[in-house]
């Protein structure tokens, strides 16, 4: 192999070139601004008044390429739609996401043995995201959970399509991919087994305050997609029932 690597498949070129331009236009010139209306002046929300913000138009790009290196079948993987991980072959330990380089300090291996895993995991731990980075942004609410893939030692971040009140820790998920898919983690979603009842004494649960105050919070959320982007909460709902 020469010193660029030898190219097998190349699905990139043609949007690489589109984007070098772009990345080079922004300069981080002002383009222009907007007065936008917004909160000020208080803890709570229900407390602000409206204050007028100049918000400066300045684009700039970022072109990022980087490699996924040993790792790469993972994310071939997901585009094909196959969820791998990858087993050390001398303590056994499954990792998902995958690991080329075993943990355990005693085994010393420079290799891993590379396994299909089912489509199956549990709720490890989660947040409910409220808000996000700008890319996610049209997604919310949602559940990001660590999920344990059923015969994996480890757990990776998986969103949950689910209401975010009824998500618990150890709750059965399938694992889907979206239609779309680019060899991302985010290529794929999780959804909650139908039938499980969430217990009683969940990390929610367990304080009927934590429901009302997750609820309450909620509702900020929802203000803010309708405003932004024109969704409506009962849209967001059907996000979770079609799911
Ligand atoms: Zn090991």
């Amino acid at each position: 192999m020469n010193r660029e690597g030898r190219i097998i498949e190349d699905k990139v070129s043609r949007v690489k070139r589109e984007w070098e331009e772009y990345a080079r236009k922004g300069n981080w010139t002002v383009k222009g601004y907007e007065i936008v209306k917004a909160p000020a002046g208080a803890d709570r929300l229900e407390d602000s008044k409206e204050e007028e913000y100049m918000v400066i138009y300045r684009p700039h790009g970022v072109l990022y390429n980087h490699s996924y290196g040993l790792v790469s079948k993972f994310f071939k993987g997901l585009i094909d739609g196959k969820l791998l991980g990858t087993r050390c072959p001398l303590c056994k330990t499954v990792y998902c996401p995958p690991r080329m380089h075993c943990w355990n300090p005693a085994c010393r291996v420079a290799d891993a043995d590379w396994t299909d895993l089912p489509l199956k995991g549990r709720v490890h731990t989660f947040s409910v995201m409220l808000f996000s980075a700008d890319a996610f942004l049209e997604m919310l609410p949602f559940v990001l959970a660590y999920v344990q893939i059923e015969g994996a030692d480890t757990a990776l971040p998986i969103q949950v399509v689910t209401n975010p009140t009824d998500v618990f820790v150890g709750q059965k998920l399938e694992i889907r991919f979206r239609e779309e898919r680019k060899g991302d983690l985010m290529d794929i979603y999780a959804v909650p087994v139908p039938g499980q009842a969430v217990p009683k004494r969940s990390c929610l649960h367990m304080n009927p305050e934590y429901v009302k105050d997750l609820e309450r919070n909620l509702e900020y959320t929802y203000s803010f997609l309708e405003k932004r982007f024109g969704i409506k909460k009962e849209e967001v709902k059907k996000r979770w029932e079609t799911a």
